[in-house]
């Protein structure tokens, strides 16, 4: 829920449980449009999960959604890669956010279907707001010995991210190159070689990338296909 009035926004926020006090203690730009940005606070009985993302109450009558990219329990640290689209409240928060501020914050939500410890194989696909979700992944694919491609949409200025982020595997196109170019996505050999028909994928960022990916996937292969529109043009949150 994107928007909604204050009252309720309020009383949601009375319900929900939250992080107890949080600060920025790091912020890094790796690049002019993403952020990361580091949080210290008390995570004791907080669980984190592959995927696991935060609802930020931006103000009176908004919240935006952000995935926690890594987490430390113990010291109490998580971050969040953030992509600043210069257009909405969201974006703007976190590109004010800086060292020594403190915000409260919900606790972090979790999608338990991106992540099958069962499964062998996997293709995480995305733009810039799915870094966070693919650094998740990342270390538990490789602890778990499952394959793995991140295939990502970026601007020009954002194609060198995944390395900074110490990301492996990663297919980089141009933004809106899959898009434009459909018959792409059924040339590429995570769809094409037979052992990966049966991977997971997991496809999320911007919507209508997404869903034509899912189109062309569900025509070459049977594949787990999970989708997860994460901002759609023109539409203030998802
Ligand atoms: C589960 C989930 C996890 C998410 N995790 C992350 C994350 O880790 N990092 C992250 O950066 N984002 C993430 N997002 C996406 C983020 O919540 C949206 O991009 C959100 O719309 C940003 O809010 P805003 O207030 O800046 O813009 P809005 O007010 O929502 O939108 C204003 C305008 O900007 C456009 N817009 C929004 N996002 C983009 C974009 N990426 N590129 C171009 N135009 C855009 C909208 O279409 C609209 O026209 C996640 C979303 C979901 C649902």
């Amino acid at each position: 829920m994107p928007s909604a009035p204050k009252w309720l926004f309020d009383t949601l926020e009375f319900l929900t449980p939250k992080l107890p006090s949080t600060e920025v203690v790091e912020t890094v730009f790796l690049s002019k449009t993403v952020k990361k940005i580091c949080f210290k606070g008390d995570l004791k009985n907080v669980q984190f999960a592959v995927g696991s993302f935060i609802d930020f109450r931006v103000n009176d009558t908004e919240a935006r959604r952000y995935s926690v990219s890594y987490a430390d329990t113990e010291k109490g640290l998580f971050e969040f890669v953030v992509y600043l689209n210069g257009k909405g409240c969201g974006s703007r928060l976190m590109a004010d956010l800086k060292v020594g501020d403190h915000i409260v914050m919900y606790k972090p939500r979790g999608v338990s279907r991106y992540y099958d410890k069962t499964a062998q194989r996997f293709v995480i696909f995305g733009d810039e707001t799915s870094l966070a979700l693919a650094c998740s992944f990342f270390p538990v694919l490789k602890k778990n010995k499952q394959q793995f491609v991140f295939i990502f949409e970026l601007d020009e200025e954002n194609k060198d991210v995944p390395k900074l982020l110490g990301l492996e595997n990663c297919l980089i196109f141009p933004k809106n190159f899959l898009l434009s170019k459909e018959e792409w996505v059924s040339q590429l050999p995570t769809i094409n070689i037979s052992d990966w028909q049966d991977a997971n994928f997991v496809l999320t960022g911007n919507v209508k990338s997404a869903q034509m990916f899912r189109k062309t996937i569900k025509e070459k292969v049977s594949a787990n296909v999970y989708l997860h529109g994460y901002w759609l043009a023109g539409k203030k949150g998802l």
